[in-house]
């Protein structure tokens, strides 16, 4: 049976119903698909997604990085769609201008092949916030690394300066 990735809330050691363990051996457990991160009552855990997720977080990092999204309906892609943005607080904040200070040591750990990245994540939502700290360090991945990580560096950019 196609699915949308198994990067979900079904599988998220924040989803209340998982106990605080990853995979799939609590999915038949009593509890509501409750994510722990955001407060968030979670409609379709099997196609609902996002960077905090065990697959790109290992480390357990419960601070809130980018939206919620979830399966856009078309198997052939995958494709995903923002469903709840990121919450905004100084916190949020500071803590994805730490992620972005150090994107290279967070690249490794995140080897999911199916949906955004954490790195083009961090620096999306930092666009979409116009977070002026986060320009010297934007500014110095365009012009230092290669196009996976350029191209979403000078999205980012063009938002805050705009
Ligand atoms: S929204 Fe993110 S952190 Fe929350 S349960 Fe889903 S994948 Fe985990």
């Amino acid at each position: 049976m196609p699915n949308g990735g198994s990067d979900c809330c079904a599988t998220c050691w924040f989803n209340r119903t998982n106990r605080g363990e990853a995979g799939y051996q609590h999915r038949d457990s009593p509890g509501e698909d409750h994510c722990e991160v955001r407060d968030l009552s979670i409609e379709n855990p099997f196609y609902t997604y996002c960077a905090n997720h065990p697959h790109r977080r290992p480390d357990r990092d419960p601070i809130p990085i980018g939206p919620v999204e979830r399966f856009a309906g078309d198997y052939s892609t995958n494709a995903r769609e923002v469903w709840q943005p990121s919450p905004d607080t100084e916190e949020i904040r500071r803590h994805l201008l730490d992620l972005l200070s150090e994107i290279f040591l967070h690249i490794p750990a995140d080897r999911y092949p199916i949906g955004p990245s954490l790195a083009s994540v961090i620096m999306r939502q930092l666009g979409e916030f116009r977070e002026p700290r986060a320009v010297r360090d934007l500014e110095w991945i365009c012009d230092n690394c290669p196009d996976f990580l350029a191209k979403p560096a000078r999205a980012a950019l063009e938002q805050i300066q705009e």
